[in-house]
């Protein structure tokens, strides 16, 4: 299983996991976390077995993203692993759930409050960017949970860079202040709209990594662009379970 940290912080765990090490054949090879590309579902609970045992994850929790801004908050425990429609961002006080973010080019932007142990997972896509997805958790974090977003660490997971991210029918599609952030004739950089969103919202520059990955020039992650019928990987937030 490929990973890498995306938040490094003692009291939680923040990663993304590649496409290897997993059991679905071709075209979802091999550690598809989806059950909604057409993969068969004991491939993807096999998948998702081996994603908690890598992490020690106690159970997972996802969603059925819609390319929306609606904010699952959990703040009882959950005793099975739950996927519930509807939902592209996800905040928690337990420790122990892990928040997964399913991916083929989107962005995953994780939050910790290290004062409050609060941890947020969101699923970015362009249409999250445009609906403002980064600030509205972040919000939510403050309302239920006293979230100080100076005290916020972020991270931003692998997804289409810059150098992929076209978008020909931009004038319809994004609105004229993400005009700012094209690098090319119809390309645009994602990952700077991110930390302007997450700067908005009070993150201090300083507490923002961006990985830098681009999914679709990068072989070890599944990429929508690239290859249309494919699987999905994942990016994961725990707060470690009490000692
Ligand atoms: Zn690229």
């Amino acid at each position: 299983m490929h990973t890498l940290s995306l938040i490094e912080s003692p009291g939680v765990s923040g990663a993304v996991v590649g496409r290897d090490g997993g059991v679905s054949p071709a075209p979802y090879d091999s550690l598809n976390l989806s059950f909604g590309v057409g993969d068969a579902s004991e491939h993807v609970r096999e998948n998702r077995r081996r994603l908690k045992a890598a992490f020690g994850i106690g159970v997972l929790a996802s969603a059925r993203q819609v390319h929306g801004d609606e904010v699952w908050v959990i703040d009882e425990p959950l005793t099975q692993d739950t996927e519930l429609a509807g939902y592209d961002a996800l905040v928690t006080n337990q420790p122990g759930i892990g928040l997964l973010i399913q991916q083929a080019d989107c962005q995953a932007v994780l939050l910790h409050d290290p004062g409050h142990k609060v941890v947020a997972n969101i699923h970015a896509g362009w249409r999250g960017s445009v609906a403002g997805i980064i600030g509205k958790t972040i919000r939510t974090m403050t309302e239920r949970f006293g979230t100080r977003p100076g005290d916020l660490r972020a991270g931003i997971s692998p997804s289409l860079g810059p150098c992929c991210a076209e978008f020909v029918n931009y004038q319809i599609e994004l609105p004229l202040e993400l005009h700012g952030y094209q690098v090319g004739q119809h390309h645009f950089d994602f990952w700077a709209i991110s930390r302007e969103q997450l700067r908005q919202g009070g993150v201090r520059e300083e507490r923002i990594d961006t990985i830098g990955i681009c999914t679709k020039c990068s072989p070890e992650y599944f990429s929508f662009r690239r290859d249309r019928v494919t699987g999905r990987f994942g990016s994961v937030i725990m707060l470690a379970p009490a000692a």
